[in-house]
């Protein structure tokens, strides 16, 4: 390889695939950033930059590792990046899948020497292959990412996966229909493709860019998820609560469909701390967390509240719907106890319940199933009660 473009692209190549290769290795070693897919975003980028620098070497004659060897890192890179972005979003990982398709590749360019003589066939299969590994990727991608975003943007920011996998559908076909074209389209000999070589360049760094982004969103949404969560119980916390509590009054608004709450606070709870240990009283919220989640359907939305006090919203739900919930919880909690060093603790709960009507607001909901958890305490507690707006008030 003389030419002197060629030189300073591979010398651009290598630097920017080192680069980011490092960056992924800090990412994953030193911040512990999605470890597991960061790692496999640094294999990515050492597998291209050794493909590419394999690339190089080629001649006219037969060569096992400047040919075969050669696509199969930039492949593996591919594959990798795939595997990156599944691990990224908790995807199933489609190993059998991506390996079979490397393995049929691998067969199919086995099929004929590797060396210059066969270098439009040897092309034209590794950008099949490739272009199914990024455009895969890419789906992949838009699939997660529109659970937190318009599918619009979700779209939009992986465009480089698809631009990327059209680019090498155009190539395989432009080789199948012109093979004459193999310098001009490829990288196959000489590396002396501009268009092809400042292409690689540019896919490179909008690839790392477009795994940055994606990285980043992952982690956006878990610290959000994290400062809406309760970290004793895993509820929703008191943050999480308006938001939700704003979305089904809005619904209740727009089609009628009432939804009433209920406060819960465990009777009796400062004498459990004071009896059997602060440690005691955190296990108790966890049973009755767990208790409360088991009881409640999907829709239904459970927040610690306070202390010991919960509160749930029951979208869809009258009042005495309502009221049959509380009482599944109640027989719930009162039918079983923790056991705390040999000791069984029993646990009861006072219930308020309120349910929305053209009236009241969220606040006066909030109050009213407050006062009525309130009511239960006064009346015994281990009790569930009502409360509805007076008609003065
Ligand atoms: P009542 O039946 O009237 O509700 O009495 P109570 O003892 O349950 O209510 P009170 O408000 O007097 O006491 C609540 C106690 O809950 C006081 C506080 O120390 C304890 N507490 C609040 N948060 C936690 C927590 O996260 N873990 C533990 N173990 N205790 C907590
Ligand atoms: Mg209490
Ligand atoms: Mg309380």
């Amino acid at each position: 390889m003389e030419h002197s473009q060629s030189i300073i692209f591979v010398q651009f190549f290598c630097l920017i695939g080192t680069s980011c290769a490092i960056a992924w290795a800090i990412y994953a070693g030193v911040f512990r950033i999605a470890p597991k897919a960061s790692w496999r975003f640094t294999l990515a980028n050492i597998c291209t930059v050794c493909g590419i620098l394999l690339y190089t070497q080629r001649s006219e004659s037969v060569n096992y590792l400047y040919w075969f060897a050669a696509d199969m890192a930039v492949l593996m890179g591919f594959a990798l990046v795939r595997w990156g972005c599944q691990h990224l979003f908790k995807q199933s990982i489609s190993y059998v899948f991506d390996l079979v398709l490397l393995s049929s590749c691998a067969l199919l360019m086995l099929l004929v020497p590797p060396s210059l003589a066969y270098a439009v066939y040897l092309v034209i299969i590794m950008s099949i292959t490739a272009a199914i590994l990024v455009s895969l990727t890419g789906v992949d991608n838009v699939k997660s990412s529109i659970q937190h975003m318009p599918i619009f943007y979700a779209v939009l920011i992986n465009v480089p996966f698809f631009v990327m996998g059209m680019l090498f559908i155009v190539r395989a076909m432009a080789l199948f229909y012109s093979p004459d074209q193999l310098s001009n389209l490829s990288a196959a000999n000489t590396l002396n493709a501009p268009l092809v070589m400042w292409s690689y360049i540019i896919l490179l760094l909008l690839t790392n860019l477009v795994l940055y982004g994606n990285a980043l969103t992952r982690l956006v949404y878990k610290v959000a998820r994290l400062v809406n969560k309760d970290h004793l119980t895993g509820l929703w916390n008191r943050h999480a609560l308006l938001d939700k509590l704003d979305e089904v009054h809005a619904l209740w608004q727009r089609n009628g469909s009432a939804y009433s709450l209920l406060v819960l606070d465990v009777d009796h709870f400062k004498q459990v701390n004071d009896t059997y240990g602060h440690m005691a009283g955190d296990a108790i919220l966890k049973h009755t967390a767990k208790l409360m989640q088991q009881s409640l359907r999907k829709v239904d939305f459970i927040c610690r509240y306070g202390g010991e006090e919960f509160l749930i919203i029951l979208p869809s739900t009258n009042s005495t719907e309502a009221f049959v919930v509380a009482q599944k919880i109640q027989s719930q909690i009162n039918s079983t106890s923790v056991k705390w060093k040999q000791k069984e603790i029993a646990v009861t709960l006072s219930i308020g319940c309120a349910t929305c009507n053209t009236h009241t607001n969220i606040e006066q909901l909030l109050q009213l199933a407050d006062e009525a958890m309130y009511l239960a305490k006064n009346t015994g507690r281990n009790a569930i009660r009502t409360k509805a707006l007076e008609p003065s008030e």
